[in-house]
């Protein structure tokens, strides 16, 4: 099970209802902020979330609406936060104007932060506990564009009737079997884990993606995930528009969607140009299961299915 947070689902500049760009991603006790957009750090205070263990950035790309917040974010940790090193994962363009951007932020500072800059490359990333973090290249405007695949492995259940008809004690042997090894009781029977672990069921998959330009080539990576989270920064009617800038329309994320067998689409990156219901009229005429997401809502992804976790928003400020 994993958890997304939108932190700020803003296009290019702020509303008054949207921050820029930034997804919290949870799983278990990990965290990763997904993009820095300008006013994050606020946005985390407001959703009542908080700094606590968020050491990795995780960057789709080097555009500002993505990246600007992280200078604020580093220079709160480098006074009055426990974290002390922090983890900036990005395309070489974006890492180097995030440097640039530190370089201001912490410059001539003795400050008590390390920031680690580390080039992404297409494929495995990180790996936290059963959840595998993958990043793939997309296309938007120039080059080293990211997008990131959190993907659960699947698991076989550990059944323990037939454990314990076997005779298998309870503590190392039954670890042992989990892991896949076998196992010799005391009387000498070898028990094979085939005999105690049940049917494997499929990990959560969930995909997120950055600005993108096209789509076509995402169908292969995106396919069968539980949630999508996708932008859609224009409507059809603007496709030349959304072409010229390297963006998708509401309708090609949907398309994304139904055409990869998503559980459900969460939009994002929204325009100011058009009213909410503008876009979700466009996406769910093609994928009904979307949902334009709203600043601050936490969402939990299970295998199959979605749930509104809670309501944030209230944060210190009561
Ligand atoms: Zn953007
Ligand atoms: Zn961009």
């Amino acid at each position: 099970m994993l958890e997304i947070a939108f932190l700020g689902t803003s296009a290019s500049a702020p509303s008054v209802r949207r921050g820029l760009p930034s997804t919290m991603v949870l799983y278990r006790d990990r965290r990763w902020l997904v993009d820095c957009g300008e006013g994050t750090q606020r946005q985390i205070l407001r959703s009542g979330l908080g700094f606590k263990r968020l050491d990795t950035v995780l960057l789709t790309h080097g555009h500002l609406d993505h990246i600007l917040g992280l200078g604020g974010l580093v220079s709160t940790f480098a006074r009055w936060e426990s974290i002390d090193r922090m983890a900036i994962y990005g395309g070489r363009s974006a890492l180097d104007r995030v440097r640039d951007l530190m370089g201001v932020v912490l410059r001539g500072d003795e400050v008590a932060v390390t920031v680690e800059y580390i080039e992404l490359q297409p494929g495995p990333l990180l790996r936290a506990g059963d959840l595998d973090v993958v990043a793939f290249p997309v296309k938007h405007r120039g080059s080293g564009n990211f997008g990131f695949l959190f993907h659960e492995r699947s698991h076989r259940p550990f059944l323990v009737e037939q454990a314990e008809a076997l005779g298998v004690p309870l503590g190392p042997e039954r670890r042992q079997l989990v892991q896949g090894l076998p196992i010799t009781l005391a009387d000498g029977r070898i028990v094979q884990p085939d005999d105690v672990l049940g049917e494997a069921t499929p990990g959560v998959k969930l995909v997120v993606l950055g600005d993108v330009a096209r789509v076509d080539d995402l169908v292969g990576i995106v396919r069968n995930a539980d949630a999508l989270i996708c932008e859609s920064t224009y409507l059809w009617e603007d496709r030349a528009a959304a072409k010229q800038f390297g963006h998708l329309t509401a309708r090609q994320a949907a398309e994304l969607a139904r055409d990869a067998g998503v559980g459900t689409l969460f939009l994002t990156h929204v325009s100011r140009r058009y009213a909410a219901h503008q876009i979700r009229h466009e996406a769910q005429a093609v994928f009904p299961r979307t949902i334009l997401a709203d600043d601050l809502e936490v969402w939990r992804i299970k295998r199959g299915a979605v749930e509104r976790v809670r309501d944030v928003g209230a944060g210190e400020d009561g």
